[in-house]
């Protein structure tokens, strides 16, 4: 639509004129606030965090370090977000990466990778910045109490040997309470239960926060930089609806909190939303299985299954998740309904690898919680139970039977390995429904973190870091280089609390 409204006035525009009519017409207005405030006490800070997770107690803890009158407001009762369900960190160039005797992979093999996966879409400088700051970033963390095993790796996907694991795999004993104890012993004060409900806009500039106390009452806190580390979206149904997700049948599997208040409120002062364009930390399973079971992990990765769409088409290679885990679920949600279906064999081959499978099967299917999860002995009764065309559905079976027998997979390629003749009754098929985790990038933003306008100018006093702002990734959280995501959690809150502390 911008697009064409663009081209009608080609003839008499320049190049230029050309541009900015069209960033023009795709300019948000720059509402302001909806809402006028009466606080009942006004602060004086120099920093503004919103939010107490992985990326704002980085930032808290470095403005503090710095010496700026800090406060981190937090909306749940207690801090961390979902910084306290993390398991690690990416850094290059450690001591611990040397300790652990791995195979340091080069400066530019990194940089490279998610640059080539996402066809050069998205700014290396993002990639440059947090891979030369990540030892240094790691050593603060590890200086600010936070706890590692030792233990360096690959996180078991393929990518690169620099996921740092914590102590005890759980980012809320090893990192989060460090953090916030470091915060406090320098002077930042964090605020729980205390959401920011808006920003204080003067003239265009972002010049501090309104928060709300348990009580209701309103407290305005004035600043000269905020920083908006509230980790996303992806609890607030109606962003995510609007979006294009049916949420029916999605789990969250974040903390609550994650509401999209940073990217509401960045764009009312005028910032540029750039969340159509960004990605989730999510993963196809099946509604109502424990999302941890080995038989739910077993089942819900693809692999050895056959997958088919709303029509009874297959219409993937299944083990197209093998390398990138994120592939598996943009691939279903190319599809407005994907099932995957197995029988008894693959049951019992999975049996022998898997704690409980068959039990665990057996259960699902007597729940089948939300009409998704059905077994059938033949392949026309299970076609009646997911509403799909029996003989479209029987047709595909033949078809992927008899590329299975080949041993290639000439529609999709799927690796032979992979391909096993489904013919063995009783059938199974699971609707793949979405579990989501957290959004990740949303508010777009420089290299300094400066939440930009869509003509790349900062917006005066408004930063954005963490799962608010993160520009490492397009549509997909690759997980090529593992934890990453954390990487720049750390990077961004530490290097937009450095700037502002400059200006002071
Ligand atoms: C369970 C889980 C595990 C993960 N593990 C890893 C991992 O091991 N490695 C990795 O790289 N990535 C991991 N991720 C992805 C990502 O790194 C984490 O989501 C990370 O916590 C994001 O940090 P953040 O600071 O952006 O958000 P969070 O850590 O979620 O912090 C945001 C905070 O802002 C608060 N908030 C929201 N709105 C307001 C408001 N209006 N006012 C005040 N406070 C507000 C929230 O309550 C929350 O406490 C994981 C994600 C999840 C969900």
């Amino acid at each position: 639509m911008g697009g064409a409204a663009a081209l009608v006035g080609l003839a008499a525009c320049s190049p230029n004129d050309q541009n900015s009519s069209a960033k023009d017409s795709a300019k948000p207005e720059t509402a302001g606030n909806a809402k006028t405030y009466e606080p009942t006490e006004v602060i004086d800070a120099d920093v503004v965090v919103v939010g107490s997770g992985s990326s704002g107690m980085c930032a808290t803890v470095q403005a503090a370090e710095l010496g700026a009158k800090t406060y981190c407001l937090e909306k749940n009762a207690e801090v961390g977000g979902n910084g306290r369900g993390t398991e690690g960190i990416f850094a290059l160039g450690t001591s611990a990466q040397r300790d652990a005797g791995v195979q340091i992979p080069t400066f530019r093999e990194i940089i490279a990778t998610d640059a080539e996966f996402f066809n050069y879409r998205i700014n290396s400088l993002f990639w440059v910045d947090m891979v030369s700051n990540s030892a240094d970033n790691w050593e603060w963390l590890v200086g600010n109490g936070v706890k590692f095993s030792g233990v360096v790796d690959n996180y078991g996907v393929g990518g690169v040997p620099c996921f740092h694991w914590f102590v005890d795999a759980n980012g809320g004993d090893s990192y989060i309470e460090p953090m916030a104890a470091k915060a406090e012993e320098l002077g930042a004060t964090i605020m729980t239960s205390t959401p920011v409900v808006d920003l204080v806009i003067t003239d265009g500039a972002v010049t501090g926060v309104y928060a709300e106390r348990e009580d209701g009452s309103v407290i305005q806190i004035n600043a000269k930089g905020v920083i908006l580390a509230s980790g996303g979206y992806a609890n607030n149904v109606e962003m995510m609806e609007a979006r294009g997700y049916d949420m029916t049948y999605t789990i969250n599997q974040g903390r609550p909190g994650h509401d999209g208040d940073g990217l509401r409120m960045a764009v009312a002062a005028g910032a540029q939303d750039v969340s159509l364009e960004r990605c989730f930390l999510r993963d196809p399973y099946t509604y109502g299985l424990n999302f941890f079971l080995p038989f739910s992990f077993a089942v819900c990765r693809g692999g050895p299954m056959m997958w088919v769409n709303q029509d009874a088409e297959r219409y993937v290679n299944e083990a197209c998740g093998s390398v990138t885990p994120g592939n598996n679920s943009n691939a279903v949600h190319t599809q407005k309904v994907s099932w995957l279906i197995f029988d008894q064999a693959q049951a019992e081959r999975f049996a022998e690898t898997t704690e409980n499978f068959l039990a665990d099967l057996a259960d699902a299917v007597a729940q089948c919680p939300g009409d998704n999860i059905y077994q059938a002995d033949t392949i026309e009764a299970l076609a009646g139970a997911a509403k799909l065309d029996p003989a479209t559905l029987k047709a595909t079976l033949e078809r992927y039977n008899e590329l299975a027998k080949s041993g290639v997979d000439e529609d999709f390629n799927k690796p032979a390995e992979k391909m096993f003749p489904l013919e063995t009754p009783p059938y199974y098929i699971f609707r793949q429904d979405m579990s989501f985790w957290t959004s990740i990038g949303g508010i777009h933003t420089n290299r300094k973190f400066q939440a930009v306008d869509v003509d790349g100018n900062p917006v005066p006093g408004l930063y954005a870091v963490g799962t608010d702002g993160c520009e490492l990734y397009r549509e997909t959280y690759t997980m090529n280089i593992p934890a990453s995501c954390q990487g720049n959690n750390c990077n961004s809150g530490r290097m937009a609390a450095k700037e502002i502390c400059a200006a002071l």
